[in-house]
């Protein structure tokens, strides 16, 4: 790991790469659908990718914009296309303004803000639809999904040359589903679960800030967190392949949750989480 480059993590065979400690740094980069989840203070492995998805304003998640806009900006990329809860979309213009009065330079780039619910395009076969989190500010969380071809459910016991026969006559065989393959939460009390494709995604990041009796869940509920005693009971309705956890607190180290892991979950969900690689 460095800086530069983040933790890799493949999961579910997603490739992903980023790096997330509670109010320190929070960024993941999914580069296969040209996605980045939020951009922490602004860090070089963020710069290829063309599609940001802020989930709140909070300045370890977003106040690397100026910088990764002006590192595309020097590499002539493409405008990016950076995607934020609306009430950000001014106050963000705002600073992007300040910025070019310093630099003396004139940045391209597109804020939009989101709405709960709506697609947005990314590269085909991908796109995302933003879903309600519960944090101490304007906050969305992104899932991004796969538009897939299927044989329509009733051709699929036919042999293929009798596929192709029903082709020939323009009879239509398949149909497009849209599978959730991979959603982010940002800073969300736990109720961000109540979203039924969020729990049917694919990988899930989800935070998971505290982990243990020193934060009682009240207080991670103030603050807009999750506490990991509010996860254990809601595990069994995870539908998806993994659960990856980010943004746990630097108080605890890796060993130290993955002994909590291995203690508090049953056997036979443990092989579904992930802890997000990090540092300490
Ligand atoms: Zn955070
Ligand atoms: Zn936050």
């Amino acid at each position: 790991m460095s800086l530069e480059k983040g933790f890799n993590l493949t999961v579910a065979g997603l490739k992903l790469q980023g790096y997330s400690i509670a109010g320190t740094t929070t960024s993941v980069a999914f580069p296969d659908a040209d996605v980045c989840f939020d951009v922490a203070q602004g860090l070089p492995f963020q710069i290829p990718i063309p599609n940001i998805l802020i989930t709140h304003g909070h300045m370890d998640h977003a106040s690397g914009l100026p910088y990764l806009i002006a590192m595309k900006s020097m590499q002539s990329q493409a405008v990016p296309q950076v995607y934020m809860p609306e009430s950000l979309v001014k106050p963000m213009s705002d600073i992007m303004k300040v910025w070019a009065h310093i630099d003396q330079h004139e940045y391209r780039f597109q804020f939009r803000g989101v709405e709960n619910g709506r697609d947005y395009p990314l590269k085909p076969p991908y796109f995302f639809r933003p879903f309600p989190t519960y944090h101490r500010v304007a906050s969305h969380g992104y899932t991004i999904y796969e538009k897939k071809k299927h044989l329509k459910p009733e051709f699929r016991t036919l042999a293929p040359a009798e596929l192709g026969r029903l082709r020939k006559e323009g009879v239509t065989l398949d149909e497009f589903v849209n599978e959730p393959l991979l959603s982010f939460t940002g800073d969300s009390k736990i109720e961000f679960f109540d979203t039924p494709d969020v729990r049917r995604s694919k990988v899930l990041l989800m935070e998971v800030t505290y982990w243990d009796q020193k934060k009682s869940v009240e207080n991670a509920r103030e603050w807009g967190h999750i506490h990991f005693d509010e996860v254990l009971p809601r595990l069994e309705q995870f539908q998806g392949e993994k659960i990856v956890f980010i943004h746990a607190s630097a108080r605890y180290t890796t060993a130290y949750i993955k002994e909590i892991i291995e203690a508090r979950v049953p056997e036979h969900i443990k092989s579904k989480l992930v802890l997000f690689p990090r540092p300490m």
